[in-house]
């Protein structure tokens, strides 16, 4: 049906680095599935599943939720049509052995990635990111307080896990358990590192263009 290409690529960074509004800009252009393991946990939670009640306690502390659960998600949900031709991870994976299970399933598929983008954001910057987040309550889409408002009348909510004490342990969390996935990547060539600390656009550019150096 399309011409695109098939493309599988995975979005990594910091909470708050920008995954989301950049996939939600990415998945336009390539026509890709954006396939976010916050927003699939998140809609456990909010269909009231087992799942969605035990992953709920560990979001709202910034804690990981467990390997075998998520990448179960991801499992089943790469395997779907629509991803046949490609996707966009966001967020997932977070951790080595999430990557090497994502490894072992693309290789069973006789399929590669084409890219790893890593958005870049100092830590410092992460809190204020982080707080002003907002989304519409209706549509998902994000906005900051301070750097993104939303439009007048749009019904904004925040996530119960923006908080301060919740940022810090996420962030703690990245640093020890996701940023190991970085080597991880680079040593297969696929690592493609971005400024995430300039305007929205810029950051999307400067993804097009990583993208197309590869
Ligand atoms: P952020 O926007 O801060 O990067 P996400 O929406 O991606 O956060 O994830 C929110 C929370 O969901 C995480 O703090 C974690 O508890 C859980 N989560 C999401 N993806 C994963 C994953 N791949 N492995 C383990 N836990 C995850
Ligand atoms: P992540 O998915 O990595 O947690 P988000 O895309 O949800 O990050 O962005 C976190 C917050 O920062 C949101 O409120 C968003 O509007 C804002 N944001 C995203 N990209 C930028 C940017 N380049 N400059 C300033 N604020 C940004």
């Amino acid at each position: 049906m399309s011409n695109n290409p098939e493309v599988r690529l995975i979005l990594v960074g910091p909470p708050g680095a920008g995954k989301g509004t950049q996939a939600k800009r990415l998945v336009d252009t390539l026509q890709i599935p954006h396939i976010s393991t916050g927003d699939m946990l998140r809609a456990a939670r909010e269909a009231g599943t087992e799942l969605g009640r035990k992953a709920g306690e560990l979001m709202d502390r910034g804690e990981l939720v467990p390997d075998d659960v998520v990448i179960g998600l991801v499992m089943e949900r790469i395997a779907e049509p629509d991803a046949k031709r490609g996707f966009m991870l966001d967020g997932f994976p977070r951790t080595r052995p999430q990557a090497e299970a994502l490894d072992a399933a693309l290789e069973a598929a006789a399929v590669e990635l084409d890219g790893v983008v890593l958005i870049e954001v100092e830590d410092a910057k992460i809190e204020r990111r982080i707080t002003g987040r907002r989304s519409d309550a209706v549509t998902g889409d994000i906005y900051h307080m301070e750097f993104d408002p939303p439009p007048d009348g749009v019904d904004v909510v925040q996530r119960p896990d923006d908080t301060v004490e919740a940022v810090r342990a996420r962030l703690a969390k990245y640093h020890a358990s996701t940023a190991p996935i970085i080597p991880y990547y680079d040593a297969q060539g696929l690592l493609r590192r971005v400024n995430g600390d300039q305007s929205p656009d810029a950051v999307t550019h400067e993804i097009m263009v990583a993208l197309e150096r590869a």
